[in-house]
């Protein structure tokens, strides 16, 4: 039997993805050999590097404008290798704090160059994504970083600001490929996989081609866009059982109706969590103002400890895995990234329905 799984990273996986990864595991299209044991310069492996490639670009409809590189490092590298790479003496960082995510991205920016807080919702413990018409550019700015969606807060941006010469960049390792988006008005995403793409070990990055020329031949190699565009991100050896999951979770996303589809489904998903805290007479209570709702993470508390301490001893016997909120916020946390099924959630908002009714005060 499955868990209902909803891990905030890495978290649920696709079961259609997981047994075709089952199937092919010990002898990978007649070679004999598993993904993980082929030469990352063979073809066989080639094709799987190149089909996860063209997928993403499919899906996301990434012109040829952008490169696609699959790194390493996690997220977080990223945060460091943005400023390393795009920072200039002369330039200024600009960074939107929406949660201990952007927190971090700004303290490793810190410490490359100049740093500008265009705006903060902090001081309201992170409740509200602030408005796109407050945000405050510094001059000289480099580019305006932003985290799409806050997997600890449960935030997420639904608009982005529209900008002249600064590059936006989005950390979108919670909410990649789980609704539309225009990649042309970014100049950067990237993600980590293990919430909506696959496992744990591949970073995706998406980077207009024109902003490699920032990246100077100073840069430590394997810290440099370039070495990784230049190589199709086969300088070194790359993860390649996270890749061909990779392309097995976007071949699945393609059959399941592309992101438009799954974006129905998301909805679907985050309303039914959703309504079930409304309705439930501020028993349950979101941490996000309402319309700063993230359709991936659903954070709440419970009236008591205590009664939170009871609802996920419960949970957990009814087989609800992955509930309990971060570690820095407490309460109560549902992920709900693709590959977690709408039953999972019918499921849960029965639960939890039925938990409010019958501890309600
Ligand atoms: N950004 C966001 C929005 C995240 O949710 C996470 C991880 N949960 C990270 C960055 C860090 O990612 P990684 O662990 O891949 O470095």
């Amino acid at each position: 039997m499955r868990a209902y799984n909803f891990n905030a990273g890495p978290s649920a996986l696709p079961l259609e993805v997981l047994q075709i990864a089952q199937q092919e595991l010990v002898n990978f299209q007649g070679t004999g050999m598993s993904v993980m044991e082929l030469s990352h310069r063979s073809k066989e492996y080639d094709a799987v590097h190149e089909k996860a490639k063209t997928l993403l670009k499919q899906l996301l409809n990434i012109s040829d404008e952008y490169e696609v590189l699959f790194l390493q490092g996690g997220a977080s590298l990223q945060f460091t290798m943005i400023p390393m790479n795009l920072l200039s003496k002369n330039t200024v960082a600009n960074y939107v704090l929406t949660g201990s995510w952007s927190e971090k991205a700004l303290a490793e920016a810190k410490k490359i160059g100049h740093v500008h807080v265009s705006a903060s919702s902090k001081e309201n413990q992170y409740k509200h994504i602030p408005s796109i018409n407050d945000l405050e550019i510094s001059d000289n700015a480099a580019y305006l970083h932003v985290t799409s969606n806050n997997t600890i807060y449960g935030t997420q941006w639904s608009e982005y600001p529209q900008l002249n010469n600064v590059e936006l960049i989005a950390d979108m390792s919670s909410d990649i490929l789980s609704h539309e988006i225009n990649v042309e008005q970014f100049s950067m995403i990237y993600a980590g996989a293990q919430k909506n793409l696959g496992p744990s070990g591949v970073t995706v990055v998406i980077l207009k081609k024109e902003l490699l020329t920032n990246s100077t031949n100073e840069l430590p190699t394997m810290l440099n866009y370039r070495t990784h565009a230049d190589k199709n991100s086969l300088y070194n050896t790359p993860p390649t059982f996270a890749i061909y999951t990779l392309s097995l979770v976007l071949e699945w996303l393609a059959n399941s109706g592309g992101v438009k589809g799954i974006e129905r489904v998301n909805n679907e998903k985050a309303s039914l969590l959703y309504s079930c805290i409304d309705y439930s007479n501020g028993f349950y209570k979101p941490h996000a103002k309402m319309d700063s709702r993230s359709k991936m993470n659903v954070t709440f508390t419970l009236p008591s400890e205590e009664l939170t301490k009871k609802f996920l001893v419960e949970a957990k016997e009814k087989g609800f895995i992955g509930l309990s909120g971060h570690r820095s916020v407490g309460g109560c946390r549902a992920s709900i990234y693709n590959a977690v099924p709408l039953e999972a959630c019918e499921t849960l908002a029965y639960f939890m329905n039925a938990f409010y009714k019958r501890n309600q005060l």
